[in-house]
């Protein structure tokens, strides 16, 4: 059998985890990285990989079974996605959750016209929590749904940071609250605010000659991002930023608790603990392209998401081997 060929759009922390991803699965390789930068200066991880621009993309159709899109949800995916798909089966992340019909609405006009599958918006959130949602709400139809996300570091929240008046650099971490973590394990099906469910911690260095004391003000005050949560911020200094601050961890859990008659109460827990945001987010981005890839050969076309994919399809395994191993 041959390996499914797989195109990465875009060379950020997402594409170089891609790249890691196929490098750990012996059923697929990359045909080739596609950058809108010059792919003169993209260095990929792995030897021989071909880095070629976006605009010679078109003319590589044979060569690639699958797209992994690795751009950003925010100004790149809405355009690429739709775009992509009219020629191209491929998956993305597309994680702004109030947007998803839109963006489904147009890749699927795409990929129905194209005759391609495409799948929209996996990864963990949305991804491996959605599913983890649906199947609480499913099998315990009389309960609550609870999603933490954390520890971990918030891009969007890091980006808010550094934008603040005096702020040299900086990040920010969202933690789950252990008290209301733990009235939701108990099954106690607590009514929680925003407030009682997150914290927020950041991390802070100072332009030379800043007023701490009205940057603290300013973040912890912040509309959106800072003012419905309880908010600590530390000053650090440059090289402890660099030092302890690097890494993207993150992770969460989902809790459903239910009853399923008067005295009896069930809880479901999946959790996630994540040393790498970006590597992890990429290894689900793989595993959905070799869906998409068979689903695709099925003659499945359109948009999809991660509800319409069956879980033998992530498997390199076949059908039967996983009924005799997994089942
Ligand atoms: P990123 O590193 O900022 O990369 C986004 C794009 O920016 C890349 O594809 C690349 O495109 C370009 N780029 C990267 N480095 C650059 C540089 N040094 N200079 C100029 N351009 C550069 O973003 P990311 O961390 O990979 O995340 C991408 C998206 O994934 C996020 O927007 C988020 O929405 C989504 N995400 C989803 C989940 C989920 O659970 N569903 C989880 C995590 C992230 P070119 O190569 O074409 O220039």
């Amino acid at each position: 059998r041959t390996a499914i060929r797989i195109g990465i759009v875009g060379y950020g922390n997402l594409g170089r985890g891609v790249e890691a991803a196929v490098a750990r699965n012996s059923d697929m390789a990359v045909a080739g990285i596609y950058t809108r930068r010059d792919p003169a200066q993209i260095e990929p991880m792995g030897a021989g990989v071909p880095v070629h621009a976006m605009d010679s993309l078109p003319g590589h159709k044979g060569g690639i079974d699958v797209l992994v899109l690795c751009g950003g949800s925010k100004d790149d995916l809405p355009r690429q996605s739709p775009e992509l798909a009219a020629h191209f089966s491929l998956v993305d992340s597309f994680d702004t959750h109030a947007r998803i019909p839109e963006h489904f609405a147009a890749v699927d006009a795409a990929a129905q016209a194209g005759r391609t599958t495409a799948l929209i918006s996996a990864g963990w959130d949305p991804g491996m929590f959605s599913i983890n949602r649906v199947m609480g709400e499913a099998l315990l139809p009389d309960g609550a749904t609870y999603t933490f996300w954390g520890k971990g570091l918030s891009q969007g929240h890091s980006d808010a940071v550094r934008r603040v008046p005096g702020v040299a650099g900086g990040v920010q971490y969202t933690i789950p609250v252990d008290e209301a973590v733990a009235q939701v394990r108990s099954g106690l099906r607590p009514a929680l605010t925003t407030r009682e469910k997150h914290r927020r911690e950041c991390f802070v260095v100072l332009e030379a000659g800043a007023d701490a004391s009205a940057v603290r003000k300013t973040i912890v005050t912040m509309p959106h991002y800072f003012d419905e949560y309880d908010t600590t911020v530390h000053f650090i200094g440059a090289e402890e930023l660099a030092r302890e601050h690097g890494a993207m961890p993150h992770g969460g859990f989902v809790i459903r608790s239910g009853n399923t008659s008067q005295e009896n109460k069930q809880v479901i827990e999946y959790r996630l603990q994540l040393d790498s945001n970006p590597e992890f987010t990429s290894s689900v981005l793989v595993a959905y392209a070799r869906a998409v890839h068979r689903m695709q050969q099925a003659g499945q076309w359109g948009c999809k998401t991660v509800f319409d994919v069956a879980p033998g399809l992530l498997s390199p395994r076949s059908a039967a081997e996983l009924r005799a191993q997994l089942l």
